[in-house]
């Protein structure tokens, strides 16, 4: 049996302990020791991090009370009987302590308040909790999370009772053991008892923060995210971070930031509408400019300004309003355009020269839009002439 270093004193970060076995299996290298700082996980809680003699834990199972080390150290570094340096990832794991606590606490709250807990994920940077119930009202959220902030100021001891099942009756316990053996019972002072085989702190001011950031429907429960701890800090640095940026950017404090993104919205709007109706005249004015410098039924224009759609709308006009046969370019968009059939069949036109010309497109009689593969207007413009000459 592997001594759990984890549940005697929490807070122990360096040990040395004896290699009791060593397997290698596929070049996979899996020690037993005598003793261990390394929680292997469960109960929601994530394995812990942290390098043996200077190498990775790498993964880290328990067995019927004997806990396996995998790390990359071979039969001569680390031999039976032989020490090794076990050094844990401490602010990985401080966090995961005062996230399980801080999840305790807001269990606990949740419960009183008629939202019992169904199951919990202690992740690397939110914690979810599943209860039972309705959605609660965001009011309700607040409440608890100010709740959660008094506990938390009042410095409450967190207590490990470990127990014989017949004595299990004398703790009113929130979450029911699942196992019949000796019992380990976390209780945050007289407030709440959860059997639990987790890592937590000392006291509930080690949570240090907890934040409700929402609560959503999920397989019939309701989900409820929070972050705990370092990460409510680190996610209170990251909105500070955005805040900054922001102020910059919007030029104003973070209190105004709604009612000017509202104006800039507004003005967005406004700009919108007042561009739609220029369009129309700069759209009227360059067809009717470009009908009056080319004598030529053809006009051939790629248009540099302006938008896509502006080129489409010249093509039509100058067809519909100015009787041209129209190719209009816009970066590698073609619209072509034709009074009449009689004058340019477009469609024939595309089927018979598509494929020798690179372009694709189609479109109804008259009018068809495509893309060309390459910069070849002017032997499209070409083509085209040839193509009316044949006709004419
Ligand atoms: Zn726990």
């Amino acid at each position: 049996m592997t001594a759990k270093i984890y549940y005697q004193d929490a807070y122990a970060r360096t040990i040395n302990a004896k290699v009791l076995d060593h397997k290698e299996k596929n070049g996979e290298h899996w020690l037993l020791l005598d003793q261990t700082v390394f929680y292997p996980g469960g109960g929601g809680q994530l394995p812990d991090k942290g390098l043996i003699s200077g190498k990775p834990l790498l993964e880290i199972r328990e067995k019927e009370g004997n806990i396996w080390h995998k790390v990359d150290l071979s039969e001569e570094q680390a031999p039976v009987n032989s020490e090794v340096h076990l050094q844990l990832d401490w602010p990985y794991r401080y966090y995961q302590m005062q996230q399980h606590t801080g999840q305790h606490l807001l269990s606990a709250l949740l419960h009183k308040h008629g939202y019992p807990t169904v199951s919990v994920h202690l992740g690397e940077v939110h914690t979810l909790i599943e209860v039972e119930g309705t959605l609660p009202e965001n009011t309700l959220l607040r409440q608890l999370e100010n709740r959660a902030q008094q506990y938390i100021a009042m410095a409450l001891p967190v207590k490990i009772h470990y127990v014989a099942r017949e004595d299990v009756d004398r703790f009113e316990l929130r979450r029911p053991p699942k196992e019949l053996s000796t019992l380990r019972i976390v209780e945050i002072d007289a407030f709440d008892f959860s059997a639990c085989g987790g890592v937590h702190v000392a006291n509930t001011a080690e949570i240090g923060l907890v934040k409700i950031l929402g609560s959503e429907r999920i397989r019939g429960h309701i989900r409820i995210k929070a972050v705990i701890g370092q990460r409510a800090f680190d996610y209170f640095d990251e909105l500070h971070q955005v805040n900054l940026l922001l102020r910059e950017k919007l030029n104003t404090d973070h209190l105004q930031f709604n009612s000017r993104i509202s104006q800039m919205q507004e003005e967005i709007s406004y700009l919108k509408k007042l561009a739609k109706f220029y369009d129309k005249y700069f759209v009227q004015y360059e067809s009717a400019r470009l009908a009056k410098e080319t004598k030529d039924i053809l006009i051939v224009h790629k248009l540099e300004y302006g938008e896509q759609n502006d080129a489409a709308e010249i093509a039509k006009k100058l067809s519909g309003d100015f009787g041209k046969v129209a190719f209009l370019q816009f970066d590698r968009r073609f619209y072509l355009s034709s009074p009449d059939p009689e004058i340019l069949d477009t469609i024939k036109f595309l089927k018979e020269n598509a494929d020798s010309l690179e372009i694709k497109g189609g479109g109804p009689q008259g009018f068809c839009q495509g893309m060309m593969n390459k910069n070849n207007s002017d032997e499209i413009a070409e083509t085209i002439r040839r193509f009316l000459r044949r006709k004419s």
